[in-house]
Order: C-alpha cells, then structure tokens, then sequence
C-alpha cells in the first residue's frame, strides 16, 4: 500500500450501542467512531486526507485546492491538514458568501483556508480557472476531487477495514450488516475493496444521502469507478460489474442537506439513549436509515449490525439548527 501521512488517531473506538441492542433485542447494534478521529473535530474526510495529502507532498505541492458544500466537513478537515502541515489551502463552496459564517465553514475560516463562494457551481466546476490563476503566481497546486473521493482517497478506507478486522479479531466478535451514509463514493469505494481484499465477511448498507449526480455522474457509477481503478491498484482478482454496486436510495428523497423528522428522530435517539451525536446531513439520515431497517425487521434476528459513525458534527452548529424533539 501507498504511504500515508498520519493526520487522526487511529484506530477510531469500536463499541457497543448498549441500550439501543436492549430497545432493539433482535440485534446487536455496535458503533465504529470516525467522529472522532481527531483532527479539527473529526470525520471520515481524515483517512482520506492522509493519502491524498502524502501524494501531494510527494509531488512537491504546497498549494491544495478542494471543494465543496458551505458546510462541507471534508473542506474543514482539509483546511485543518493544510495548516497542520503548513500547506496553503484553497476551498470552492458553492452558493453565495452568507452574512455570517457559522459550522464548518465558521471552522474552515478559523483553520485558514481561503474561501471562494461559487455560486451555482456547487461541485467544483470552477477548479481549473483557480489552478492557472495560482500557477501563474508560481504555486504548485495540488486538486483533491470533491469529497476526496479517487482511489487515493479510497485507499484510507481499503485500511479501515484492516483496522475494523483487527478490531473485531481482539474482541472476538463479527459483524453481519455495516451502515453508512454514502455521498460522494471514496469511503464505498473503499470499503468494498478492503473487504475484498482482507476477506471481510459482512454486507455493505450504504445509505444515499444525495439524490443529485456529480459531474454528470450516479453516485453507483462513480463508486464502480474508483473501484475499477482500485482492483488494478490493489491486484485484485476480483472483477466488479456495475450491477454489482448496491446503494440504498430510500432514504435521499428529500434532497441533500434537508432535515426532515426523519434525520431528527435519528438524532435524538441516539443522543438520548447512548449520549452521542449525529449530524443532520449524512450521519442522521443514515441512522435513520438504520433504524427503518430494525422497525421493520429487515434484517435477520440475531443479526451483528455496525453503524459507521463518519463524524459531521459542526453542522449541528449551522443554520438551520436542528431542533429537538422529545
Ligand atoms: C463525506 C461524508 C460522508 C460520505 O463519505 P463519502 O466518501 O463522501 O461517500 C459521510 N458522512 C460524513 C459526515 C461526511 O462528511
């Protein structure tokens, strides 16, 4: 595997939801803490970031460039990298600059990152004007996709399930079912080559949180992508189709960043039966996702479920708020 520039703390704590495998006794329910991986409040966006910054710094970059949603957790977490390793950081967030700056994009600032507002081009449409414009002021720039979603990016994830077996291996436990909030395909990707590879027995859930392509692109035929990519990569015997690359997209209907009751009634179950928090855009919908599947016992009794916390947590702190509900 590639060399990787160590950015979290790793590996992130795997437990056991206590009273929710009690509420939910079918089951056991376990959570894996990618929100707290460390770095600038934490996230998915850190296992990424450690492969794709290494590359760049190989590649005698000291300009990175990425972009994203205003409350985009991957821009934070790459703003956070960037000034840990003294790099310059250049965001793309679509929409237009608010009067006040709040969540991740009030940390993004704090950390920073200088800060572009593109208006309808949310996905990082206007990233090459920005490379000549730099270039020509003799940076040399390095461009993380959106999300950091390219099998650089994938690779942190292809480790995460070494870390989550030798985990599961020390505890002496398997898990059936991994739920995770699914949006711009590195972490799918990913996990979907680690398990390949490591020979991990358990189902893949992921959970669509954008009904909206990319680029032009689904997000299932972006996540074949990288992982065509990766299987050559990884020398994977292995071949994928496309038909092969499942995504849950019950739960994305109302639209990206929306937080319907749906996402609150995730939220609040989990903060007031284990005390931790979930976020409204990805990690809400997710549970929420999950927890649809338990009520309507969609799974197998005695099923081991995990839960893949991926972090969000500033954009509790955004506007809307998330309001609770009891
Ligand atoms: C980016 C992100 C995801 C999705 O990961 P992808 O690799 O982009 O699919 C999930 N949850 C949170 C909190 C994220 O920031």
């Amino acid at each position: 595997m590639q060399q990787k520039y160590n950015l979290g703390f790793f590996p992130t704590p795997l437990h056991k939801l206590e009273n929710l495998s009690k509420k939910y006794n079918d089951y056991t329910l376990y959570i894996k803490r990618d929100d707290q991986t460390g770095l600038a409040t934490g996230g998915n966006k850190t296992r990424k970031l450690e492969y794709l910054i290494q590359e760049a710094l190989n590649q005698g970059c000291d300009t990175i460039i990425t972009a994203g949603a205003q409350q985009s957790n991957h821009c934070r977490q790459t703003a956070a990298a960037c000034a840990h390793i003294g790099l310059t950081c250049h965001l793309l967030l679509g929409g237009e600059a608010p009067s006040s700056y709040d969540g991740n994009l009030l940390l993004s600032s704090i950390l920073g990152a200088n800060i572009h507002f593109t208006g309808n081009n949310r996905k990082g449409e206007d990233v090459n004007n920005l490379v000549s414009q730099l270039e020509k002021e003799g940076k040399k720039c390095y461009v993380i996709p959106y999300g950091g979603s390219n099998i650089i990016g994938a690779l942190g994830f292809v480790n995460a399930v070494k870390e989550l077996q030798n985990q599961l291996t020390n505890y002496q436990t398997s898990i059936d079912y991994i739920f995770f909030a699914s949006s711009s395909g590195g972490m799918q990707a990913g996990l979907t080559l680690g398990k390949e590879l490591y020979d991990l027995n358990t189902t893949l859930i992921p959970i669509s949180i954008d009904k909206e392509e990319t680029g032009g692109k689904t997000l299932e035929k972006h996540v074949f992508t990288i992982i065509k990519e990766g299987r050559k990569v990884l020398n994977l015997e292995r071949t994928w189709f496309e038909k092969d690359i499942y995504l849950n997209r019950e739960y994305d209907k109302d639209g990206y960043g929306v937080i319907t009751k749906n996402e609150q009634r995730a939220i609040n179950e989990l903060a007031q039966k284990e005390g931790i928090l979930l976020d409204p855009v990805y990690t809400g919908r997710a549970f929420y996702g999950m927890l649809d599947f338990l009520d309507k016992k969609k799974l197998p009794k005695n099923s081991n479920i995990l839960f893949w916390h991926t972090g969000g947590i500033p954009a509790i702190f955004s506007t809307p708020k998330t309001p609770s509900v009891k």
